[in-house]
């Protein structure tokens, strides 16, 4: 079945024809792609034709699709079972090599999820703090749990409202929006509620609302007043962990968050989140602490299998040679822009993260407020020109594209050849 096809069948069967919302092209005015299978950098739909994919399951697949010790890894994991629920050696050995590889945490606990991950690290917090409200930020995902699907509210300054239908309004009450890139406006929040809050939660590299890269200056005043107001900071690393370096942005900066999640490339493409950070924190989790966690395939041998496979690839160099492979790519993008017309668009590239935005400035851009109003209308008239040709980037204006190790020169010049096509 080709996937207008498979499209119609799914919206029968399906909600919206999908499991997570942004798979539906929404706005994009074309009917998704059915992928049958992929490799390395590339990835074939359902009529065989293979696209360049700059998506990689938006975001685990650093290592690029079926990188090989992997694929020898789950396949020997495979063999012995993929789950017990009970004790096994391999998460033992993963986040010993996790652990011993960022200097900022002495305990891990594995789930299964990044959303999974955030729902437990709030909670912690609270257990933790014996206070309820936490401050998140304007344009920074965590997942779809309750305490997070929270936005600016319309009313008065300072008002929070649900973003999502079924989310209460005491959830709502619970949370604190601040805009990114405003330490004013997080110490109001402090001051107006002294006592009251247990957490902050940032994405230290915002990457859901686009690429807003923050200053280390603001994100040291965001450790200072959590300091200063005995509050737990939350860097939620599930996108920036494992990706612009080992340790993330906390290794990248040097600025220690008292308990960091990850997610995405933690399972190799499995699916495995974790949650991070010193045993005095850690040790609150059940059945250590008070605060209760639990999950019956957490710490699968299959995923924990296919993770330390991933890891122990992730070498310093192998960072640095993804950096510059990303400023490869995106120097041939740009390039083509500018020959083609598209002059106006701009590629913000951040280690092995791309976002595609019109920015006549050329300014970072760092709040979610200051993301051009017209960023969808032109990202995809982009998207349905480049899909076409055969290259595949992230289905939506505010999601951002990844390269991987699998993105080499023979990707280079075949993506210069697709765009030119
Ligand atoms: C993807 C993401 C999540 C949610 O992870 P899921 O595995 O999709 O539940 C949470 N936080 C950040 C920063 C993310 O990028």
């Amino acid at each position: 079945m080709n996937s207008e096809q498979l499209f119609e069948k799914s919206l029968q069967l399906v909600p919206g024809g999908v499991h997570s919302p942004v798979r539906s092209f929404k706005g994009l005015h074309t009917t998704p792609r059915f992928f049958k299978k992929a490799n390395g950098a590339y990835i074939t739909d359902t009529e065989d034709k293979t696209y360049i994919d700059f998506c990689m399951s938006f975001g685990p697949l650093i290592l690029g699709h079926r990188n090989p010790l992997v694929e020898e890894a789950i396949e020997k994991a495979i063999k012995d079972g993929w789950t017990y629920g009970a004790c096994e050696p391999y998460s033992v050995e993963l986040a010993e090599y996790i652990i011993s590889r960022i200097d900022h945490i002495d305990q891990i606990r594995f789930v299964n999820s990044g959303t999974e991950a955030v729902m437990t690290a709030v909670r912690l917090a609270r257990g933790i703090t014996g206070r309820s409200k936490i401050i998140k930020f304007n344009g920074c995902y965590h997942g779809h749990l309750d305490s997070m699907l929270i936005k600016a509210g319309s009313g008065l300054a300072g008002t929070a409202e649900a973003s999502s239908k079924g989310v209460t309004k005491y959830t709502a009450d619970q949370t604190l929006i601040c805009p990114l890139n405003d330490i004013e406006a997080v110490e109001k929040c402090f001051i107006e509620h002294k006592d009251e809050i247990a957490a902050i939660i940032i994405e230290p590299l915002p990457a859901n609302s686009g690429i807003l890269p923050q200053k280390i200056e603001y994100l040291k005043a965001i450790r200072a007043l959590c300091d200063k107001y005995c509050a737990i900071l939350i860097f939620d690393e599930v996108i920036s962990g494992f990706r612009i370096s080992f340790g993330g942005m906390a290794q990248e900066t040097g600025i220690n968050p008292d308990i960091v999640t990850y997610g995405k490339i933690i399972g190799g493409g499995m699916p495995v989140g974790a949650i991070a950070g010193p045993k005095k924190f850690m040790e609150f989790l059940a059945p250590a602490g008070p605060v209760y966690q639990a999950g019956t395939l957490s710490a699968n041998p299959l995923a924990m299998r296919a993770g330390l496979a991933t890891m122990q690839q992730l070498t310093p160099q192998a960072y640095t040679w993804l950096d510059n492979q990303s400023k490869k790519f995106i120097e041939v993008f740009k390039s083509w822009c500018r020959g083609n017309g598209y002059e106006k668009y701009h590629a913000t590239q951040t280690h092995s993260l791309f976002w595609i935005h019109p920015n006549e400035s050329e300014e970072v851009i760092r709040r979610a407020e200051d993301v051009p109003s017209d960023l969808m209308t032109m990202f995809y008239g982009l998207f349905e020109k480049l899909l076409p040709k055969g290259i595949y980037l992230s289905p939506n204006a505010y999601e951002i594209s990844f390269i991987s190790l699998a993105h080499d020169d023979k990707v280079l010049s075949d993506f210069e050849e697709k765009l030119n096509s």
